[in-house]
């Protein structure tokens, strides 16, 4: 549930705009003292903050402006005068929206929701996620090297590794063993092309249900190996 803190001195606002968030699914908080919301919204998580401009204690612009330097959480300015808007915008403190009293709530609502939908889009487009491979029950994660065979982890050699992904990266494609060793193994490595077929006798034991009868890697005889979709 998205937690919102508003720090509004004027209670019977503040209450209005608690209950109509809290219809739509909100946890609210309520400062009413400038000092006390700037505090509270430095040292704990809330996931928006609606600010009065005018407030004892200290300001919506002071506040707003701490908690830029701190937070990208988004910030909803409310003000009595639209001049202080134009001030605000012109300060550039890093709010994301401006609204004036007196204000519809629901569009004080949607507005909230927005600016929320946004920022979560925003965190989630920063969380990298690991680089996976699915191929009919076969899960490879590239980031972590682990590899799943219908939801059971096996291990894998680090060539093994390289061959598997490789293949499945390139279903439906015949590769020669010449070019999976070319591929896998680097120019200097001592070895041949039986390597390469030794190496696809070890991952089939550890993903095929029957090895005589591949239903992943599949040999082309006379030309080479391919992944099957
Ligand atoms: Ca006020």
């Amino acid at each position: 549930m998205s937690k919102v803190l508003i720090v509004e001195d004027e209670i019977a606002i503040a209450d209005l705009e608690k209950d109509y968030l809290e219809l739509s699914g909100f946890e609210v908080e309520i400062e009413n003292d400038g000092i006390v919301g700037l505090k509270r919204a430095l040292e704990e998580e809330f996931d928006m903050f609606i600010l009065d401009l005018m407030l004892p204690g200290v300001d919506g612009f002071e506040i707003c402006r701490q908690i830029r330097e701190e937070k990208n959480t988004p910030i909803l300015m409310v003000s009595a005068k639209k001049d202080d808007i134009d001030k605000i915008r012109g300060l550039g403190l890093g709010a994301d929206d401006y609204i004036t009293k007196p204000f519809s709530p629901s569009e004080m609502v949607a507005r909230v929701k927005a600016h929320l939908a946004r920022y979560e889009r925003l965190i989630a487009s920063n969380t990298p996620e690991n680089d996976m491979v699915e191929i009919r029950g076969i899960r490879i994660d590239k980031t972590a090297r682990r590899v799943w065979i219908n939801g059971e982890e096996k291990q894998f050699t680090t060539k093994e590794f390289d061959l598997l992904t490789f293949l499945a990266e390139n279903p439906n494609h015949v590769f020669t063993k010449e070019e999976l060793f070319r591929e896998i193994w680097d120019m200097e490595s001592v070895g041949d092309i039986a390597t390469v077929t030794v190496h696809i006798k070890k991952i089939r034991e550890k993903i095929e249900m029957n090895t005589n009868k591949p239903q992943y890697i599949e040999t082309i005889w006379g030309v080479g190996y391919r992944f099957k979709v």
